[in-house]
Parts: C-alpha cells; sequence; structure tokens
C-alpha cells in the first residue's frame, strides 16, 4: 500500500459563550455541511473551529487505515510530513493553527508579546503566561467583519478628548493637554504622551471610571432617544460595548483605538504588542502555536496593567493601514498570497471559477490545512488512493510536496482557503 499522506480531517469546535448562535454562525453552517450526522443545537454558541494539533483541540484523522487518531500523533510519527525546513526551524511541529470565528460579542481588547517578551513573561509568570512563543495572528473576513487594531491618529483621539468630557475625566488634564500639544512634535513625543494618556486610562480606578463610563452611557442614551448624532463620541459602539460589557474600562479604549471594517476577504495582520479586539463578524484565523495574551479590557479575565503599558506599540496610523492586502500569485491566478511579516504562516485564498472543471492544488514545501468555504470537488492524490469527496466544510491534510486534483462538480466554482508556512 502507498503512504497515506493526504486526508481529511473532523476538527474541533469550541462553544465559547461569544461565538455565534446556531445557524447563523459560519463555524456551525461549516460542520453541518460537512458532517450530516451533527446535530446543531440551535441555542447554542459555535465560536471557533480548529483545524491543527493544538492539544485542546487536535484534529481527527476521518481514514481508518490510518493507525494514529489525531493529527498531532500522525505528525509526532512522520514528522518528514512538514517539509524538510519546516521541521527544522519548528522542531518537528506544525508551526501554525488554523481557525474560523464565529463572533457575536466582543472578544476581550489585547495583545500579544514579541518573542523576547513571551520567554521573559513566561519564565517569570508562567501562570499567565504558558508557553514561550510569540503569537501573531492574521484574521480574514468571511462576512462583513468588525474589529479594533492599533492606535488612531492623534487627530482623531484629540477629537475625542474635547467631545467626550467624560472621557477628558478618566486622563486628566494635563495628559490630555500634553497630548494635545504633541500633535505638532516629532513622532517619539507623539508615542510618549499617548502612552501616559493610555496608561491613566488603564490605571483609573475602578469606582473613577465606573462612574464616568455611567455618565457616558447615559448622556448617549438621552441623546440617541432625542434623535441627535452621536457619532462625534462613537456613540453606537460605545453602547454596544456597554450592552455586552457594562462596566468595563474596554469600554473607553474605543477612543484610542482604530475601528476597523473588513468586507469579505479583506484581512488584518496583528503583530507584537499590537493592541487589538475582534467586534463581530466570521472570519478565517490563522495564528502561530501559543496561548500568550495580555488583555486590556471586555474581559472578566486577568489584566496585567503594567505589562500591557510596557509593551505597546504606541504608533498612531489610520483605520486604513490595518487592512492588510493579499497579493495575487504570479504562477497561479486563482491564488491570493496572505503573507504576513512572520516566518510561521502564511494564507492562501484559491477562488477557483466555474469555467474550470479540472484544478490542480500544487505541492510546496510545507504540510498545509485546506478548508473548502464553498463548492464540490471529487479529490484525488497519489498519496491518498482512494477518492475524496470534498463538499462545503471539508478539512484536508495535506502533507509538504504532495498535491490533489480536484474534479470540480459544482456549478459555481469553488472557494477554498490553505494555511501553510512558506520558509
Ligand atoms: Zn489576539
Amino acid at each position: 500500500m502507498a503512504e497515506l499522506r493526504v486526508f481529511p480531517l473532523s476538527c474541533v469546535v469550541q462553544k465559547y459563550a461569544w461565538g455565534k448562535i446556531g445557524l447563523d454562525s459560519e463555524v456551525a453552517k461549516l460542520l453541518a455541511s460537512s458532517d450530516p450526522l451533527a446535530q446543531i443545537d440551535p441555542d447554542k454558541p459555535y465560536a471557533e473551529l480548529w483545524m491543527g494539533t493544538h492539544p485542546r483541540g487536535d484534529a481527527v484523522i476521518l481514514d481508518n487505515r490510518i493507525p494514529q487518531k489525531t493529527l498531532g500523533q500522525w505528525i509526532a510519527d512522520n514528522p518528514g510530513c512538514l517539509g524538510s525546513k519546516v521541521k527544522e526551524t519548528f522542531q518537528g511541529q506544525l508551526p501554525f493553527l488554523f481557525k474560523v470565528l464565529s463572533v457575536n460579542t466582543a472578544l476581550s481588547i489585547q495583545a500579544h508579546p514579541n518573542k523576547e517578551l513571551a520567554g521573559k513573561l513566561h519564565a517569570q509568570f508562567p501562570e499567565h503566561y504558558p508557553d514561550a512563543n510569540h503569537k501573531p495572528e492574521m484574521a480574514i473576513a468571511l462576512t462583513p467583519f468588525q474589529g479594533m487594531c492599533g492606535f488612531r491618529p492623534v487627530e482623531e483621539i484629540v477629537a475625542f478628548l474635547q467631545k467626550v468630557p467624560e472621557f477628558r475625566a478618566l486622563i486628566g488634564n494635563v495628559a490630555a493637554e500634553q497630548l494635545e500639544r504633541s500633535v505638532c512634535n516629532d513622532p517619539r513625543g507623539v508615542s510618549a504622551a499617548l502612552r501616559v494618556c493610555f496608561t491613566r486610562m488603564m490605571k483609573s480606578e475602578k469606582k473613577v471610571f465606573v462612574d464616568q463610563l455611567n455618565m457616558l452611557v447615559k448622556r448617549i442614551s438621552q441623546e440617541v432617544a432625542a434623535g441627535k448624532d452621536t457619532s462625534g463620541s462613537s456613540g453606537k459602539l460605545l453602547l454596544q460595548l456597554h450592552s455586552q460589557f457594562p462596566g468595563d474600562i474596554g469600554c473607553f479604549a474605543i477612543y484610542f483605538l482604530n475601528l476597523v471594517m473588513l468586507q469579505p476577504g479583506e484581512s488584518m495582520f496583528l503583530g507584537a504588542n499590537e493592541p487589538h479586539a475582534y467586534l463581530y463578524g466570521d472570519c478565517i484565523e490563522c495564528m502561530a502555536c501559543s496561548d500568550n495574551t495580555v488583555r486590556a479590557g471586555l474581559t472578566p479575565k486577568f489584566i496585567d496593567v503594567l505589562t500591557l503599558c510596557e509593551m505597546l506599540n504606541y504608533t498612531p496610523a489610520p483605520s486604513s493601514s490595518k487592512v492588510f492586502a493579499p497579493t495575487q500569485s504570479r504562477l497561479d491566478p486563482c491564488v491570493y498570497l496572505y503573507d504576513p511579516p512572520v516566518p510561521d504562516f502564511t494564507v492562501m485564498k484559491i477562488e477557483i471559477p466555474s469555467s474550470i472543471k479540472l484544478y490542480l492544488i500544487s505541492a510546496i514545501d510545507s504540510a498545509s490545512i485546506l478548508l473548502v468555504i464553498q463548492g464540490t470537488a471529487v479529490g484525488t492524490s497519489t498519496a491518498a488512493i482512494s477518492e475524496m469527496t470534498l463538499r462545503r466544510g471539508s478539512v484536508l491534510f495535506i502533507s509538504a510536496n504532495e498535491s490533489v486534483s480536484l474534479h470540480l462538480s459544482s456549478l459555481d466554482g469553488m472557494l477554498l482557503f490553505r494555511a501553510c508556512c512558506l520558509l
């Protein structure tokens, strides 16, 4: 028997409370489509689909000729499947975790340390920082997607300080004026003033910020009831977040951070020390394998204010600069590459038009995970022996240097995402 190096996976669904409910969730829709036996509970959240080898969600191999049960076990026994460079660089581990997220209520505002800081934090506080790795992340929208990312241009923050007295009260006049004056300074002066303002907000006493937040919510609610335009205080977003996290300091963070709206296919990359939050929508996500997260609000979990205020990237930039554009492959016009400035992962979007009936998923020098978002096909590979039926929600593991032929059976083409590591 030839070696089985391409096989379908059954992936783990995480039912965190913030997920979209029932078949409103893209995660639930993919599960229902790929597995006819899956029962979708119309009242339960379906938050994340994990496609990878993480110990809390190792994918199950759907081929009973393979003795190992999970992808993690199989890779441990067959590390050559990673590709020689990936195997060597990442010590025989799959370097990324591929996901689908369906976000109904906001996830905590957070940032992830770089490798150097992650190592230090893990050594000092292993209970809060469970590993020594960095955790760059990339989100690609599947439906219109709302998130926050990076510090706003200073002019926008200054405008909020002037229009939202409750926000200004939290920062204090001295720091607010310092930021206002910094607008004409060099970038280092701006970052320093921004750091002081943000730190003052994060360090304010609970009673103080809850009082200010309640005053602000009351005022904006009255303005909304009176039919007034509240966009000058970002009223709609404030009420949205306050309804989900009443009395949370993260509600004020909207005046510091960019609101980013992604259309399907658009993405944002979250590098080290970049403050961010996912607010609403469905997306593909790829990340380096790590659990290191430093939180800044919209959460009941531990907030490490000192580490957070120390580590953040205080470079202001407009919201539009946070949208990360893919590049069309020169070798294959169906492939768009989302290639972030980290070695751990790359995501390909593969759009096969309806005119193509036979398509080759090309061999690359990296293990990869393929997810079908739309369309149907029969897949064949010399490393799979039998045919594989691919439909919406199907997930395939493809070993390095193996290819898969897709014989399309749908009339409207296919949409696939493939995570890999191109060193
Ligand atoms: Zn994150």
